[in-house]
């Protein structure tokens, strides 16, 4: 069965009303390939969630960047699947490494995320990746596979969940993986989901490539065979943002 691309904003921490309006105007108006051939998601903060769904095409979607890690209750500050439910919001980001090591995140936690966020019914981009230090020790594969674990040992249904490979050492440092290096990644951390779970499973799931990702890149990177789509900050703010779109074609 064929991975249909996947490319996902996620606008972090950033905008004002006025900014994320003219963000989701400059989206709609973006020539893209149809829905059948690539998935379009945007992750702007919580509180501007119900504004840019409201306003983005229907084909665009909207994901959350975090939720909270069971029911919600006495967690000031936190955002629980159930509201994200309550509002339409189908998607999710987990795990992505700004929350994992400013936030302290481990991969249990962000593996309990992952399994509650889809037992309520949201659809889950899981972020996984390695340091430039554990790169550079050569444990790129046991910190991808580790963090991948946590998460296989929660879940046992993959179908909602697009699984992005984001080595921090390409996010927002303009420096991005080559080709290869993103292929090689997304090819062994498929056959690792293939001997952990099942083929099909392997066969399906969608690995997406997030760092550095730009108009210009995008192409060379999306024609590898195991790169399933994009996660892209920067340039998701950006104009840019409706090429990497295209790179599905
Ligand atoms: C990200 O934050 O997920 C990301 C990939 O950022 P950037 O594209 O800016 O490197």
């Amino acid at each position: 069965m064929a991975r249909k691309f996947f490319v996902g904003g996620n606008w972090k921490c950033n905008g004002t009303t006025e900014e994320v309006k003219k963000i989701a105007t400059a989206l709609n108006e973006g020539k893209v390939p149809s829905q059948d051939v690539v998935e379009v998601v945007v992750s702007p903060p919580f509180v501007f969630l119900p504004l840019v769904k409201g306003l983005l095409r229907p084909d665009f979607h909207v994901a959350a960047q975090n939720c909270w890690v069971k029911k919600g209750g006495a967690y000031t500050g936190e955002v629980s699947a159930e509201m994200l439910v309550n509002l339409d919001i189908p998607w999710v980001i987990i795990g992505h490494s700004e929350r994992r090591l400013i936030l302290g995140e481990s991969n249990e936690f962000v593996g309990d995320k992952v399994a509650y966020a889809l037992s309520k019914g949201l659809k889950v981009i899981a972020c996984v990746g390695e340091t430039l230090e554990q790169r550079e020790s050569g444990s790129t594969m046991d910190v991808v596979a580790a963090q991948t674990k946590a998460i296989a040992e929660r879940i046992t249904d993959w179908e909602n969940v697009v699984v992005a490979y984001e080595p921090v050492w390409a996010i927002g440092t303009g420096k991005v993986a080559t080709p290869a290096q993103a292929q090689e990644v997304h090819c062994e951390l498929r056959n690792w989901i293939h001997a952990n779970t099942t083929p099909e499973v392997a066969a399906t799931t969608r690995i997406i490539y997030g760092g550095s990702v730009n108009g210009a890149n995008c192409k060379e990177l999306a024609a590898q065979p195991d790169v399933d789509g994009f996660l892209v900050g920067g340039a998701s703010l950006k104009p840019e943002f409706i090429d990497i779109i295209k790179s599905a074609e």
